[in-house]
Formats: structure tokens, C-alpha cells, sequence
């Protein structure tokens, strides 16, 4: 783990003073036992945050922004520190918002197809939600289970199944956030087809916490699919895979996951993960979703891409 030292890793007194008539002691974090576990993420990197907010409303996140922004402190968002950069790491100083606390589902509209969440809302807990709505949403990196929904979206995170599906930028209709001039701005709406203005909301989707904080987003939910049939394809090399996936992109019915692992992967994951699959030069993951009865002409279809030089 590194260490960091910053100028902004202790608060101007008159904004202590500020902060600390706004908010409650539950809410804003001072002591440095508190801070200690918001001044890493998933990067094992390390600085020490001059103060942590866990807001429970939007209110709370704009008084903060107007606050710091008087007195020139910056702000870090996090969700849940999954992420494996630093991102949330408070490099420069200043104040962590945490918005673990946000984490409200605020309407769950099936016949809209829509959910709209706080950011703080786990994805694993949006995808229970909308499970018996037979409706999912579709961006789900392997840290869904414990990453935030405001995570993903300023990461613009996918995961396996986004060759089919997209990630967050393609999967997000609206967001509420707040700039750091300490505005709160609504952009895209609940319809998929919102044509008029600019598109800030792919603007702010994947910006990483550096454009606004979001505070609230509408999400697109897609049906969820009766039937997944996965293949697993062996290749030579990593050639011969590369023109598989060509092959499989080439025809008409598009994989819900292809995954690709090299060699050293595959050897990995043998030797260390104890994996049961044969040595290979290169591996796919091939997946489909559709209707129970039609997932098996998919399936057909995929396997004959699959198929050629070096498999
Ligand atoms: C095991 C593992 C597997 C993964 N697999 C995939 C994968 O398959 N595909 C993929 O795309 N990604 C993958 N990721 C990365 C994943 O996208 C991120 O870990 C996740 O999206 C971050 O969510 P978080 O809640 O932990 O956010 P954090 O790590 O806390 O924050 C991530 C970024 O979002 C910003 N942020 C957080 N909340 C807000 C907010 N409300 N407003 C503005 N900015 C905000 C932060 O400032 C930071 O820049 C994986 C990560 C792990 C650990």
C-alpha cells in the first residue's frame, strides 16, 4: 500500500466550523479513526481524507459542494471503493462523500421498463429488484454484488454481457447531479427517445466523479431472457480465436457474452484457480440468451462461427 501526503488533508477551520453546523456527527466524519477507512479503494493506494460526508439526501450533497467550493476544497466521490485505480483515493486532500448511505430504490416501473435509484443502490440489489419484474439491468461487472450503481455509472462500467447489452452509457436515460459550481442539474428523461438539447447524460456517464456528482439516476431495464446456453471453444493460438470472434461478430445473432482468456490466462487459471479446462493457446466464452425456444437455434448458429482454422 502507498502513502500519500496532500495540502488539503486537514480542513480551513472556518469550513470545520461550517460543516460541522450543517451536518450531524453521524454524517460527517472528522475523527481520524473514522476518515482511516475512506482513504483507500480497491487500488491499495492510501491518503488520509480531511473529512468524510455519508449524506442521506441530495440537499445534504449541495450544501457540501457550495461549502468546499467557497473555500477551494476538492471533493472525491465514492461508492463503494471497488474500483482498482485510485480513483476514490483522496490524492489531493479534501473531502471523501460517500454515498453509501443513498441507496434508495425510488420507483421501480415495469411498464416503463425503468428503474429510478439513488447511487448509493448496490447493483446486485437493483438486479433482486427488478428480477420479478422478469426485467434486468444490464450492465453487471463481476464486482456487481458489492459496487454501486453510481460506481458503474461514472465508470461506465459493462461487464460480460455488454457486446449485446452496452454498458451504463448505453443503459442509463437520466441522472440527476450536482456540478461542482454547486448546482443540481436533471438531464435525459424517462423515455428511451429524448432527442431534444444536448446529451449530458452521456456526457456524464464514465466521467469518474470529475464533471458532477450524480444523486439520482433513471435506468433502461431490458426483459429479462427465458433461456442462456453458454459454449466454451479452445483455440491454437490467440490468431485463431481472434478470427473466431470476427466469425461470430460477422452473423446475425449476437452473443449475450464472449469472453476471451490468452494463454497465460487459461494457465492460471488451471494451475492456480484449479480451473477444469484443457491447456489452450487461447480460449472463448460464448454465450446466448434469448426465448426458450429459440435459444438452441442461437446456440447452433454461434457454434458454426465458432468453428475453424486452429480450434
Ligand atoms: C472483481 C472486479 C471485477 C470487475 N469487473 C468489471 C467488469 O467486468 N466490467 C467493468 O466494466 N468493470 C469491472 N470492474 C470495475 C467496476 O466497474 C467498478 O469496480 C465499479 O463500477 C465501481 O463501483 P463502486 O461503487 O465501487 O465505485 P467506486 O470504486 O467507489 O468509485 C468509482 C468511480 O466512480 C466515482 N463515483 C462513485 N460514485 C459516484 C457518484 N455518485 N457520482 C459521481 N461519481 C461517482 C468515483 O469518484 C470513482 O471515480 C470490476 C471490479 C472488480 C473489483
Amino acid at each position: 500500500m502507498s502513502l500519500t501526503c496532500n495540502p488539503h488533508d486537514t480542513l480551513p477551520d472556518a469550513l470545520r466550523k461550517q460543516l460541522a453546523r450543517c451536518f450531524d456527527a453521524n454524517a460527517l466524519l472528522l475523527s481520524p479513526a473514522q476518515r482511516l477507512s475512506y482513504g483507500y479503494d480497491n487500488s491499495r493506494q492510501f491518503a488520509m481524507p480531511a473529512a468524510v460526508l455519508l449524506p442521506h439526501e441530495t440537499a445534504q450533497v449541495l450544501e457540501l459542494v457550495r461549502a468546499c467550493r467557497a473555500h477551494g476544497i476538492p471533493i472525491i466521490a465514492r461508492g463503494r471503493g471497488t474500483n482498482t485505480t485510485g480513483a476514490t483515493v483522496p490524492l489531493h486532500g479534501g473531502v471523501v462523500v460517500s454515498f453509501e448511505r443513498m441507496n434508495r430504490l425510488l420507483r421501480m416501473a415495469p411498464e416503463d421498463r425503468l428503474a429510478v435509484v439513488e447511487p448509493g443502490l448496490l447493483n446486485g440489489d437493483l438486479q433482486q429488484a427488478a428480477k420479478p419484474h422478469a426485467l434486468f439491468w444490464p450492465p453487471d461487472p463481476t464486482s456487481a454484488a458489492y459496487s454501486s450503481v453510481g460506481g458503474n455509472i461514472a465508470c461506465n462500467a459493462g461487464g460480460p454481457r455488454a457486446v449485446k447489452y452496452g454498458a451504463c452509457r448505453d443503459n442509463v436515460l437520466g441522472l440527476a447531479a450536482v456540478t461542482g459550481a454547486g448546482d443540481l442539474i436533471r438531464c435525459g428523461g424517462a423515455t428511451s427517445k429524448a432527442a431534444s438539447g444536448y446529451d449530458f447524460t452521456r456526457f456524464i456517464v464514465g466521467s469518474e466523479g470529475t464533471l458532477a456528482l450524480i444523486v439520482e439516476a433513471t435506468l433502461a431495464l431490458r426483459p429479462l431472457p427465458d433461456a442462456r446456453r453458454a459454449l466454451r471453444a479452445l483455440y491454437a493460438d490467440v490468431e485463431s480465436a481472434a478470427a473466431a470472434v470476427a466469425r461470430l461478430m460477422a452473423q446475425a445473432h449476437t452473443p449475450s457474452m464472449l469472453e476471451f482468456m490468452d494463454g497465460e490466462c487459461v494457465r492460471l487459471a488451471r494451475e492456480i484457480g484449479g480451473a477444469d479446462i484443457p491447456a489452450a493457446g487461447a480460449l472463448l466464452m460464448i454465450e446466448a440468451d434469448g426465448d426458450a425456444s429459440t435459444v438452441d437455434i442461437a446456440v447452433a448458429a454461434l457454434e458454426r462461427a465458432a468453428c475453424g482454422p486452429g480450434l
